[in-house]
């Protein structure tokens, strides 16, 4: 009963949702590592919404940072009180976007945005901002109608997610004591076209410099070079081992392997005619939890050293992005039961728990010890031009969250 009022109740604020992301895409909230003025402004805007709409001790985390003109990042926590307040429900959305990028690839002005047949198009839009608007309109149909969450809700607003997140929810989870071991942890800033993925579980990534130094020498005259190229391509078979090395598939994630893909090559010499004297290509490895980075490392050194020894060059490995998983959210923990419960109630579907091949913010959640899972209904267009948001997206994740905030 009371998720039909809801629901009915979030229907109807169609209109205020849309000017309210126009409102939030239109201050652009670019970290100051990336030119922008970061986050402060955005942050007035929300925490008027916050003050109108019922929230409570409404908390604003100021993250140090002189590159800001205000001298901090806002990092917002906000409460909506339910019956209990034994668990809160917490959903965690960020303020900050990412740059627009080039600016002939948009048809508009990213931040001066657009509603065109049923998507609101502009920066932030879908990252983060589908799910922002969705939260607070979600909490606000509970304060018009009068109904009461089972448990407290609590909105996490936070900076500085797109640069590394030290300044947004690592600063806020150093400096505040608000979240607790039962607390459902909700991120919205990952997900599939059709809202099934639960996202618990996350790769390691390891990216690597592969530098092979050889001697250059006359085309004619190979023997009195050392073929670079050469010997990194021998290099790159020797590496395609690793798959039998780290053989193990976890049905969770989708390659369910860890996997090791030479990626980019630099260019080497500008002629046919010369032996190439130092070559440079990348490898991507995105690892299952179950392995230690270290190990891959080490296997990997192991080979260079081979071909060092083959071939007489000198191979030099440089890390370029060491970033070990969390621990992954188990499957059963009822943030994830939670989920899938909302999701089948308002959009017919079976969310599935998963694992992915990149890092999300909710590894800082797992890391920190609290069980968090990442969940949208979006089309993936973050970082693009022309990122849009649907509009039935928006207004149906603010049903899920409703839906979840009724849970028993
Ligand atoms: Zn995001």
């Amino acid at each position: 009963m009371s998720f039909e009022k809801i629901a009915r109740r979030i229907d109807s604020f169609r209109d205020d949702m849309i000017n309210f992301q126009i409102r939030l895409a239109s201050i652009p909230a670019i970290a100051p590592g990336s030119g922008g003025e970061g986050e402060a402004e955005k942050a007035e805007a929300l925490l008027g919404f916050l003050n109108e709409n019922g929230f409570v001790d409404i908390e604003v985390l100021k993250a140090p940072d002189l590159d800001a003109p205000v001298g901090y990042r806002p990092n917002i926590l906000a409460y909506y009180r339910g019956e209990s307040s034994a668990r809160t429900v917490w959903i965690m959305t960020h303020t900050d976007v990412v740059p627009p990028g080039e600016p002939s690839l948009w048809s508009g002005d990213p931040f001066r945005p657009w509603v065109e047949a049923g998507r609101i198009y502009g920066r932030g839009v879908e990252d983060n901002q589908q799910d922002q608007v969705a939260s607070l309109f979600a909490v606000k149909a509970f304060h018009v109608e009068g109904i009461k969450p089972r448990y407290d809700v609590g909105l996490a607003l936070v900076a500085d997610e797109e640069t590394g997140s030290e300044k947004g929810i690592a600063y806020v989870l150093d400096h505040s004591k608000a979240f607790r071991r039962n607390d459902l942890i909700i991120v919205p800033d990952a997900g599939n076209e059709d809202g099934t993925m639960i996202e618990i579980a996350e790769k390691s990534i390891l990216w690597l410099k592969i530098e092979t130094l050889g001697k250059q020498a006359h085309g004619s005259m190979p023997e009195r070079g050392i073929n670079s190229f050469k010997a990194a391509s021998y290099l790159v078979t020797e590496l395609d081992k690793l798959y039998g090395l780290f053989p193990h598939r976890d049905p969770l994630f989708d390659p369910p392997i860890s996997t090791f893909e030479p990626t980019k090559k630099e260019a080497n010499v500008p002629n046919i005619n010369t032996i190439p004297g130092e070559d440079v290509f990348y490898l991507d490895s995105r690892i299952l939890p179950r392995y230690a980075v270290e190990d891959v490392l080490a296997k990997i050194r192991e080979m260079a050293a081979k071909i060092e020894n083959q071939f007489g060059v000198r191979i030099r490995i440089e890390e370029r992005q060491n970033a070990p998983a969390a621990p992954p959210t188990p499957a059963e923990a009822p943030v994830v039961s939670a989920l899938a419960r909302a999701v089948n109630a308002v959009y017919a579907k079976e969310g599935k728990a998963m694992g992915i091949g990149g890092g999300t913010v909710a590894a800082f959640f797992r890391r920190a010890g609290y069980g968090a899972a990442c969940w949208s209904k979006l089309d993936e267009t973050a970082h693009q031009p022309n990122e849009y948001c649907i509009i039935e997206n928006m207004m149906g994740d603010a049903k899920v969250f409703a839906h979840i905030f009724l849970q028993e």
